[in-house]
């Protein structure tokens, strides 16, 4: 139908006669002649109406925001004084000879060609409008350009594009299931992958070497966080890597990608044990353009005259960590307070804290409630440890260590972000190491990432010490966010159940389950490791968008439903006596 498109007119197509198609952007009447701004995919274009062509005219007059419209028109420099700088096609216009209008449109809900503020629900029952505004646009526009990128990256790098079933069995990720009732199988369900995990390694038993799919995974969570319950992940997998041989394919990935489609150049990627990233930034996703860092002062404070320091220094499962904020001694008393409001929400019982007026006198240089507490030999050590100066804020947690942890990473990153401390715009970074299990309260263990990572030890060591031993896993950390992860696997079919039997995963469990597995597992499965990267996470990072859902073209809400099609959705009887199943309506609420 067309001959260019909108965005795309510049110059160098003056005097050239075009058809354009397109939604009508904005229509303006000056004064006896018609401005139609016309919009599509790669942009748009002003379109002049004069009255001399009558019908047109009239045409032109008649049409309203976001009709369809197909022009027929010459490309010309706009007049002297008109060019528009911001709009790509701001040097030229199209007088306008012939409009059709291909369908009308009624007005739309929310306007498309200026910013208001319209709530998200309203944007999301009409998201294929909202998807027409330039913003989306450009969102969507660049995640097709990010997994081409890394399609084409991993294909030069020799992998294979191949696809697992969505109708499939459990996938251990550590969330619930969304289950799928069969038909043919009565009372039986199938699972949607939480991820492509035991296919991808089915594939390396298979000999396929290295696969990647961008994959569809599904997780019934709670929706706290801003997550969704379909995702996208870029799923990967290699056969006789290590380790370094995976972390430098996903690394090359991640950096052509930036230098391709950001041209920001990543550079080599630091590394950092789990245990290091815990203590000194209080996360295992470390924001490291944040300078700021957790310091341990446990041994400091196990004699101090302060119970709220004194018992967790002397707790095994305790932590007295202090933030050190350089210039924050001018912090109102305001701010600290609603940092103190901030740090409860990870649970910290309170915010100590010791403004540094003057290091050379501890008696009266140092403002704070505890310092009387303390003693001046102990603020002494604190302040050299620290590498205070006048001018300084030392804030402090002390509680359980996650709580500790948790408070003071997140406060550090608030700090961060309120207060502008970023050091560079992106700071990726590997964490390794991490501990295979993690102990519940009753000492029960869970897998840290999943049942099939590798431990960095030998069965006999494993079983001798399960809670006390790491695997062969790495995240990627970009910005604080935790981009993907993966891990050396399991190759070993005793290994893997010495790992079920430590995980409580009973022998009969363990075949009902994952027989399949094991199985493969006995027919020379190679030794293999993978990683899988969270798409969505990515592209918004890369847009600089602030959630998710701004560049997942249709996304769920906050309650996991899509306000557009309202699914979920009631069945009919008959749908529903065809699957054997009865529904219980919900007892009403009191
Ligand atoms: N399957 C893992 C996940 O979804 C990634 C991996 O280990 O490859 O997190």
């Amino acid at each position: 139908m067309r001959t260019h498109y909108c965005g795309q007119l510049t110059a160098k197509h003056i005097g050239q006669e075009i058809t354009l198609t397109g939604w009508v952007h904005r229509r303006r009447d000056h004064g006896g002649v018609i401005f139609l701004d016309v919009r599509d995919v790669k942009g748009r274009v002003q379109v002049v109406f004069d009255p001399d062509r009558e019908q047109s005219f009239a045409t032109a007059d008649k049409v309203r925001n976001e009709y369809v419209i197909a022009i027929k028109g010459l490309v010309r420099a706009r007049p002297e004084g008109t060019v528009n700088s911001e709009l790509a096609t701001g040097a030229v216009e199209v007088l306008g000879k012939e409009i059709e209008v291909l369908n009308a449109a009624m007005t739309p809900p929310f306007p498309l060609d200026d910013y208001s503020p319209v709530g998200e629900d309203v944007r999301l029952k009409y998201r294929f409008l909202d998807l027409r505004r330039q913003e989306m646009q450009e969102k969507l526009v660049l995640r097709s350009r990010i997994t081409t990128s890394i399609r084409r990256s991993l294909e030069q790098q020799g992998f294979l594009d191949i696809e697992t079933p969505i109708l499939t069995r459990a996938t251990p990720e550590g969330a619930r299931d969304y289950l799928v009732p069969s038909r043919t199988h009565q009372g039986e369900f199938f699972a949607l992958p939480q991820s492509p995990q035991l296919f991808k390694q089915l594939l390396m038993v298979s000999g396929f070497d290295r696969y990647y799919q961008i994959a569809r995974c599904f997780r019934d969570e709670d929706l706290r966080a801003d997550r969704q319950p379909e995702f996208t992940q870029i799923d990967i997998e290699t056969s006789f890597l290590d380790e370094e041989g995976v972390m430098q394919i996903a690394e090359t990935m991640i950096r052509e990608l930036f230098e391709q489609v950001l041209s920001v150049d990543l550079g080599q990627f630091p590394r950092m044990p789990f245990s290091e990233a815990m203590e000194s930034y209080g996360s295992d996703k470390p924001d490291l353009r944040i300078p700021l860092k957790l310091v341990t002062v446990d041994d400091l404070m196990l004699a101090v005259d302060f119970k709220v320091f004194s018992a967790p220094a002397a707790d095994a499962k305790g932590r007295v960590a202090a933030l050190l904020l350089p210039g924050g001694a001018e912090l109102s008393r305001k701010q600290i307070d609603d940092y103190t409001k901030f740090v409860g929400i990870y649970g910290a019982k309170g915010l100590a804290y010791i403004k540094v007026n003057d290091v050379s006198d501890l008696e009266n240089g140092l403002q704070s409630p505890i310092v009387k507490f303390l003693g001046a030999e102990v603020c002494q050590q604190l302040i050299q440890r620290l590498g205070a100066n006048n001018g300084d804020l030392i804030f402090f947690g002390a509680d359980k260590t996650s709580v500790v942890n948790e408070s003071l990473g997140a406060l550090r990153c608030k700090l961060g972000a309120d207060l502008d401390l970023y050091q560079s715009q992106w700071a990726p970074l590997w964490v390794v190491d991490f501990p295979m299990f993690e102990a519940d309260e009753k000492g029960r263990l869970a897998a840290l990432h999943h049942p099939f990572t590798a431990p960095s030890c030998s069965t006999s060591e494993l079983q001798a010490n399960a809670a006390g031993a790491l695997s062969r896993a790495y995240d990627m950390v970009l910005n604080g966010t935790e981009l993907g992860g993966g891990s050396v696997r399991i190759h070993d079919e005793k290994m893997q159940q010495v790992v079920f039997d430590l995980l409580g995963i009973s022998s009969a469990e363990q075949e009902e389950k994952f027989g399949f597995l094991l199985n493969a597992l006995r027919y020379g499965a190679p030794p293999h490791a993978g990683l899988a990267f969270g798409l969505d996470r990515l592209v918004m990072l890369m847009t600089g968008a602030t959630s998710i859902r701004e560049v997942i073209a249709f996304p769920k809400t906050q309650s996991a439903a899509c306000v557009m099609t309202e699914a979920p959705g009631e069945v009919s009887n008959a749908q529903l006596q065809e699957l054997h199943i009865r529904v219980r309506k919900p007892v009403a609420a009191e």
